[in-house]
């Protein structure tokens, strides 16, 4: 059995995990914790694993509360920097203890990428139409831009063919990377991006569709079974999937 703590525990991520959690076979639920709980061995109760579900604000000090008290960490906040990856790395390697940050527990979402960048270099054009819910509040998504990287990096600085000459409003999308990226938030959708390439009389379409936060837990679950066998920070859901 893994032993697993939930910080962030009220929220709607964390209480949809300690949902997910209580129904593994293989996992305990030992901790709920949440904002004014302090994180340390007593509150872990002998968590091998704690989940961090927080908000960007708090999460280096959540995190790094949990690797001192001896757990392992698989964290789903956002908001991380390259200076805050370097200084939990500190954290972790001082505890001697793991922690996996994934910016997206969908494995569709992890697999569409890695499909893209497997993709990219066999095709002239590539656009990549990012669609959400209204409320999102920026744009585009981190995942489009991801994908807009990794599609990049496969096509080697190949620009995209294009013979618009007029685009006042910017109809064709932001490029990332090169790569046109096109935002759409609509009421009704949840998380959704669809990956085109084109060659001369062939298109590949890559499509990934997130209805709810359940699509998150398989990743999350994955991710707890696997943190303990990695060594300090790992980046990217990708790293335990043996892609
Ligand atoms: P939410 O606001 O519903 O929940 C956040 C919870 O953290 C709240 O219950 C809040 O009380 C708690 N909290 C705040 N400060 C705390 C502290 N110091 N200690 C303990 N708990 C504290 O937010 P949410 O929708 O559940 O999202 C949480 C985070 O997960 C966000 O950063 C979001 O962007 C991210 N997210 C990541 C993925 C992914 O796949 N990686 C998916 C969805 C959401």
């Amino acid at each position: 059995m893994i032993k697993v703590a939930v910080v962030g525990a009220s929220g709607r991520m964390g209480a949809t995990v300690c949902e997910a959690v209580s129904q593994q076979e293989d996992m305990e639920l030992v901790a709920r914790l949440d904002s004014g709980d302090s994180i340390d061995e007593q509150s872990l109760a002998g968590a091998e694993v704690t989940v961090d579900f927080t908000v960007p604000a708090v999460a280096f000090d959540t995190v790094s509360a949990a690797l001192r008290a001896g757990s392992h960490s698989v964290v789903g906040t956002t908001g991380w920097t390259p200076e805050k990856y370097e200084q939990i790395t500190r954290v972790a390697e001082q505890a001697g203890k793991n922690v996996l940050i994934a910016p997206n527990f969908a494995l569709s979402a992890v697999l569409t990428m890695k499909f893209a960048e497997l993709a990219a270099p066999y095709f002239d054009s590539a656009e990549i139409i990012e669609m959400h819910h209204p409320n999102k509040v920026d744009a585009p998504s981190g995942t489009a831009i991801a994908t807009a990287g990794a599609i990049s990096a496969g096509r080697a600085g190949k620009p995209v063919p294009d013979a618009t000459e007029s685009d006042p409003e910017g109809a064709r999308g932001a490029k990332y990377e090169g790569v046109p990226v096109h935002a759409v938030r609509l009421r009704g959708l949840n998380a959704h991006q669809e990956v085109l390439f084109g060659n001369p009389g062939e298109q590949l379409v890559l499509r990934t569709d997130c209805f709810d936060r359940e699509s998150f837990m398989p990743g999350v679950m994955l991710a707890c079974r696997k943190v303990g066998g990695l060594a300090g920070l790992t980046i990217g859901l990708d790293k335990v999937m043996g892609l």
